[in-house]
This record gives C-alpha cells, structure tokens and sequence, in this order.
C-alpha cells in the first residue's frame, strides 16, 4: 500500500478539493427579426416572468420553464456576458476548466451572443471575443509575479471531420487521450498569444478561412460546430504551476434535418451531419437519467468535449430562441433540451502542480478553516 507517501497525500488533497457542480443552463430570446414582422408571425409566443422563467404558448395552455437565467429580447450583450462569460473566466483564471456551449436553431442567435457582429466593435461583440478581453485584462493588471503562458486553437466539426481552423490545410486530425494531457486533438495549431490584438487577429483568421469553406460548401457553417479554446497557464512566485483551459462552443443549427426525399451518399452525409448533435442529446439523455453507459464516443464532438459533460469542466450550456409564434416547436424543443442538462452535475477540481511549499500552505489553510469551525 502506498500508506502516507506525498504521493498518496497529494491525491488525498487533491479529492478532498473537487466538488459538485451543477451545469449553469440559461436561454437567450433574440428580438423579432424583419422577416418575422408579418402579421401571423410577429404574435410572441413567449410569456418572461422574473428572470429566470418564461412562459411558451402550447395549444390553450402556455407552458412554463424555469433555468438559472432567461435573458428576454431587450437584453444586451454586457448583461449576458456578466452572467455567462465573466465567471467562466474567472473560473479559467483560477486554475479551472470552462465550457461554453451555445445552442438553438439555425437564425437564433448562437453566433450573435458567441461572437457579435464585429469582434472589435466593443459595445456589441459577443461572449468570445469579450472572454479575451477579460483574460489579458487580469494578465495586464498582474504586477509580474505571475508568468503567463497563454495558447488558442481554433476548430471546426462537419460531417464528424475535424478542422484546423489556424491552419487551412485539409488534415484528417485525429481525437487522442493521455494521462497528461486528457482528451486533445493531435496536431491542431496551437498559437502562443501575448496581446488581445493578437489573438482577435486570430480569430477573425479563423471565421475567414470557416466562411470560405462554407461558400463553397454552401452554408455548412449552420451545421457545422465551432470550437475556440483558450488555455491559460500560470507559474507562480512559490512554483506552483495553475492551468486553465476554456472551449467556447458554436454549436450546429439544432432544427432536425429533413430526411425525406434524401437516397444513397447524400442520405448517409444528411445523418452525418447532424450525428455529433444527436449524440449531444443522447450524452445528456443518459447523464440526466444516472444512466450506466454514457455515450461519449459517439461522435466527434461528444467525445472531444467528454470532459465538460460530467467530468472536470465548470459548464455553462446557453440555449438560443427565437420569440415568434412560427419557432414555436423548435423553441420548445430547444427548452425541453435546456431542462434536461440542468441535471448534470460534474466534478470540477482546480488544476494545480504544486511545489512542497504550497502544500504546506493548503494544509496550514486546512488547519485554520477546521479550528475555526470547531469554535463555531
Ligand atoms: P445563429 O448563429 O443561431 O444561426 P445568428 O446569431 O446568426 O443565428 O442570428 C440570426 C440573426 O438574428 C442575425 O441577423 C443576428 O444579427 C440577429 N440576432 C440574433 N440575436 C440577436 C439579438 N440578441 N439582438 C439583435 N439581433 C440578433
Ligand atoms: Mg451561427
């Protein structure tokens, strides 16, 4: 037996600091868009009561959903980014992992709230390129102790092949696992960041080369999934060595693909498409339900994104609506999604290798915090 080795301690801390933790579910209602303003559509078919309930017209009935967080159309960006990125980047800072998944239907708002319109307009961009913005804020207002090392990548899921998003050659990339490392993708370009110019420079390089491939492929982009991740890593002055790593999710359009009419390979790439976000669904079917397989492996994205779903992620899943009577179903559905993964719970522990020195301050802190409670 490994008895009372520092190895055996360490493992011991380290248990003893994981926790719980609940995926935060939030849904966003756009405003009425133009096309939408025709007499038998422009009738709202949602009802906001507080903040965190909505009401959705269902036949006579009107049916209510309750999440941590109901932002209804008039909600800016700021405001959703307080509640949605702000702590995740806190979290990242802090030597936690983070998730951001957004999803809906095609048209709902995914990739306004994810990126906005244009990445440098500072009043209306979205939730990633704000994310940046808060992550070299902290690494500007450290006063040097800190050694920051801070690396993006950029991908995109279709038809369950995965692509380099920071390099526009076409590579079969390959999902790996180590114990080191977890769940990565083998050879996907990691760029090392030093400035928020740089790394919007990089993601505005990515959109460009997903855009070109969409023309050409005609509007994959709605059925494709964007994944931007940001790892965030800090030396500390006592040579502990804290690691937080970000994936910011745009998820495919999640209005069902009409099968009907489809024969032969143009059937076989139809399921394709929509595999990975089925697969979604299923992974948080059987995470709702205790089940005891969990199919991660699935699909391209389950299996990438295995972690935040149930393991070492602080998950944050913001689902996208439209407020016309005309999305009714899908804005439904899309709830009735919502709903389910607010039963996951995961298991987050913050990611730090430390030296002897900051164990004994966890231990000395340990100390203190049962003293003080046996006082109480
Ligand atoms: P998705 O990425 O889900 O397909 P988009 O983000 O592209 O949807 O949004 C579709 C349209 O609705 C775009 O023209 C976008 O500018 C607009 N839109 C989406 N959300 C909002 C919002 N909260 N406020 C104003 N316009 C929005
Ligand atoms: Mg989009």
């Amino acid at each position: 037996s490994l008895g009372s080795s520092p190895e055996r301690t360490k493992a011991c801390i380290a248990s003893a600091l994981s926790k719980p933790s609940n995926i935060k579910v939030i849904a966003r209602f756009r405003p009425l868009l133009d096309f939408e303003y025709r007499l038998s559509e422009s009738r709202e078919s949602v009802t906001f009561q507080g903040d965190n309930q909505v009401g959705i017209v269902k036949g006579k009935e009107i049916e209510y959903y309750t999440l941590d967080r109901i932002f209804d159309p008039d909600s800016s960006q700021e405001e959703v980014y307080e509640f949605v990125g702000k702590p995740t980047i806190e979290d990242v800072l802090n030597g936690y992992n983070g998730t951001i998944f957004a999803y809906g239907q095609t048209g709902s708002g995914k990739t306004h709230t994810m990126m906005g319109l244009n990445i440098y307009d500072t009043d209306t961009r979205g939730v990633i390129p704000r994310s940046v913005s808060q992550i070299f804020e902290a690494v500007e207002s450290d006063g040097g102790d800190i050694e920051y090392t801070i690396k993006c990548s950029m991908l995109e899921i279709y038809k369950e092949t995965l692509k380099d998003l920071l390099d526009p050659q076409p590579l079969n990339l390959k999902i790996k696992q180590c114990p080191s490392k977890g769940i990565y993708v083998q050879g996907l370009t990691e760029v090392s960041i030093t400035s928020e110019d740089d790394m919007l420079e990089l993601l505005s390089l990515g959109e460009q080369i997903r855009s070109v491939a969409s023309t050409r492929l005609n509007k994959t982009s709605s059925r494709s999934h964007l994944i931007f991740i940001i790892e965030v890593c800090q030396k500390l002055p006592n040579d502990s060595e804290k690691r937080g790593k970000l994936n910011l999710v745009d998820l495919a359009g999640s209005e069902k693909v009409s099968l009907s009419g489809v024969t032969g390979t143009k059937l076989e790439e139809t399921k394709k498409i929509n595999l990975s976000l089925s697969a979604l669904g299923n992974v948080i079917h059987a995470l709702s339900s205790k089940a005891d397989h969990i199919p991660y492996r699935d699909s391209k994205l389950t299996r990438l994104l295995q972690e935040s779903l149930g393991g070492n992620y602080k998950t944050t899943l913001l689902v996208t609506c439209s407020p016309s009577i005309r999305f009714m179903e899908e804005t439904y559905n899309t709830l009735s999604f919502a709903i389910r993964a607010k039963a996951i719970k995961n298991k987050v522990k913050i990611n730090i290798k430390n030296s002897i020195d900051s164990y004994l301050q966890i231990i000395e802190q340990m100390k203190l915090e049962l003293d003080s409670a046996k006082l109480e």
